[in-house]
């Protein structure tokens, strides 16, 4: 701002000097009588809560009717179209969605959408994206919060059995993210809209001169990638672009089609008119390259593996000049989840708390524990309890409500993680403590795997596994230091960490050295489970953009704010005062 556009003190009674104009001393009552051009959106005021999370006992009627569901679901094969405006589209390039727990089922079939019709949804984006722009905020909060009632209600179980049979879900872990997350996202967002619209710059004498700032979406279209591994992250990166006035391409994850699918109708049904969000299931590569060979690419909400990420990034970079915006990127990726165990902490809650994150979801959690340091003073009390608590897990259907965990999602999720079993069982620096096996034959089943490591720097101690592994160095307890630092230098990833102490003075050390190596750090709880509005997520350094979901800057990362300063007074002199003097 320069110091001739700054408004400068003058006397009483007189009005300040109004940008490079030298309109002075009107009457108030006649410049009052202007109303502004623009007027602010007038959102009432939403309450900030979660969703409820419902037990599923049996014979509760959540459960009835999520037992209901789950044989419908399982005993259709849903054809997902692509959609583009209000058109529905099918290629020849047909793909199935399986239950990975029996890969012999099919619940879905849906269509690759090709290069042209990815450009003809980006067409369909941009304009759609001028109208949409202008609906008034209030009217969008209406659709969201209607979306969320419907989700609550009526499709809550249509949305834990797509999750449960697509993605081999337990019934808890469902309700966590297709019911509870995903509403929350929903509705959330629109509160922390509403909160974020109370800004407004100073207005020093608003009938002069008022000042505004309104949010505007971006020019342009947004490219939502999902991974599959949770629904409501589908939800979240296609919509809160959405609900910020910005148009859509919604790319969800091949294994989580179903689910995509279904809050992509739900959102549909609540009012999100067509054009706004068009779903385009296709293969990656072939997405990533036609929305970055765009101008009007607006932005990516990514979310999935550093790998993919890394290659939006650069597509981006190389077509940088290009583009009509800077593309905002977005990107929420992978982890190397440590637990740290002090030699004060708690032996059994070091136990269920690493069992859960390491295990629940069978360590598909970009969040789960993947590695662990134990001092060799708590190593004989927590082993066992370890391998106890592992050989008491019942991995099975997701049908059979007293399954733990059930299969890893597909074919090369299998491999690979089957790849990290072999190494354990082919190094001379790693031992497999508890679990190990692994069987495809009717669905991707791997048993919660425990390996103990004598060598920290080991790539199961560095690398992103993404399944059942969880890998344990014992450290001396005189070298406590020496093994904090590890955690930080050892990997690129900073997503989740946890470290469990009774000792206040080391817990506020660890909090200060293990800063920067994790986005959500918890104390004496397990590195996953963070909840919307309670722990906004995302992890630093390789593991992402850090832009936290579920926090309320979330939404203004999908905003273009522009400011507008409205002068209600005629400009009639060039000169200052001073100058005549
Ligand atoms: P992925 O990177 O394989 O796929 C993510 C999405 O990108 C999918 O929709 C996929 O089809 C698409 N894709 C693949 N190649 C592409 C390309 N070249 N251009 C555009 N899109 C492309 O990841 P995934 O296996 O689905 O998910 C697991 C990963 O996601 C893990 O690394 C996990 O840690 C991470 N994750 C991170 C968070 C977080 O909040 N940090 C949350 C969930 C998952």
């Amino acid at each position: 701002m320069s110091f001739l556009t700054r408004q400068t003190k003058l006397p009483v009674n007189c009005f300040r000097y109004v940008a490079n104009s030298s309109a002075r001393c009107l009457s108030t009552s006649k410049a009052c009588s202007v109303k502004s051009v623009v007027q602010l959106p007038n959102v009432p005021d939403i309450k900030l809560y979660n969703e409820p999370v419902l037990d599923y006992r049996k014979g509760s009627t959540e459960r009835t009717q999520l037992e209901k569901k789950l044989k419908e679901t399982a005993s259709t094969c849903e054809d997902i179209p692509i959609v583009i405006g209000n058109e529905e589209f099918r290629t020849n390039q047909v793909r199935c969605q399986v239950m990975p727990h029996d890969h012999s089922k099919n619940i879905a079939a849906f269509y690759y959408a090709d290069q042209s019709l990815i450009q003809k949804a980006i067409n369909v984006s941009v304009e759609a994206q001028k109208k949409w722009d202008r609906v008034p905020f209030d009217e969008r909060v209406k659709i969201w919060n209607r979306a969320a009632d419907l989700m609550a209600g009526e499709y809550r179980q249509t949305l834990n059995a797509a999750t449960m049979l697509g993605q081999s879900k337990t019934a808890i872990q469902a309700e966590i993210d297709s019911a509870a997350e995903l509403i929350d996202f929903i509705r959330m967002n629109t509160a922390y809209l509403k909160d974020n619209l109370k800004y407004q710059p100073i207005s020093e004498n608003p009938s002069v001169t008022k000042n505004l700032l309104r949010y505007r979406g971006i020019d342009g279209f947004i490219a939502a990638v999902s991974p599959f591994n949770f629904t409501a992250i589908g939800g979240n990166l296609a919509y809160t672009p959405a609900l910020m006035g910005n148009s859509v391409l919604w790319k969800p994850s091949d294994t989580a089609i179903l689910s995509n699918w279904t809050i992509f109708k739900i959102m549909r049904e609540a009012g999100v008119p067509p054009g706004v969000v068009n779903f385009v299931p296709a293969d990656g590569p072939v997405f990533g390259d036609t929305i970055t060979a765009s101008p009007y690419l607006a932005g990516i909400n990514f979310t999935g593996s550093v790998p993919t990420f890394a290659r939006l990034w650069r597509q981006v970079g190389e077509n940088i000049t290009n583009y009509v915006n800077f593309p905002r990127l977005i990107g929420e990726c992978g982890g190397k989840n440590y637990h740290f165990v002090h030699p004060t902490a708690d032996v059994d809650t070091v136990a269920t708390a690493t069992i859960r994150s390491a295990f629940e979801y069978c360590g598909q959690k970009c969040s789960a524990c993947s590695r662990a340091y134990i001092p060799e003073s708590l190593w004989p009390a927590i082993k066992p309890k370890l391998l106890e608590l592992r050989d008491s897990l019942k991995i099975g259907d997701v049908t059979d409500f007293s399954s733990f965990t059930s299969a890893v999602i597909d074919d090369k999720a299998f491999a690979r993680i089957k790849s990290y079993i072999d190494h354990a069982n082919n190094s001379s620096n790693l031992e497999v403590i508890g679990g190990g096996s692994y069987n495809d034959s009717k669905g991707y089943f791997i048993q919660p795997t425990i390996v103990q490591t004598k060598d920290p720097h080991d790539k199961i101690m560095v690398e992103e596994i993404f399944g059942p592994v969880l890998t344990i160095y014992v450290y001396k307890d005189k070298d406590v230091k020496q093994a904090l630092e590890l955690v930080g230098s050892s990997t690129k990833f900073a997503l989740t960490g946890a470290v469990f102490a009774q000792d206040q003075s080391f817990l506020k050390e660890a909090a200060e050295e293990l800063k920067m190596t994790a986005g959500n750090f918890y104390i004496n709880d397990k590195s996953t489970g963070s909840v919307v509005g309670q722990q906004p997520f995302g992890g630093g350094r390789h593991s992402g953009t850090n832009d936290k979901a579920g926090g309320p800057h979330y939404c203004l990362r999908w905003a273009s704010p522009q400011s507008i300063k409205e002068t209600f007074v005629p400009l009639r002199d060039v000169t200052y005062p001073y100058m005549s003097e």
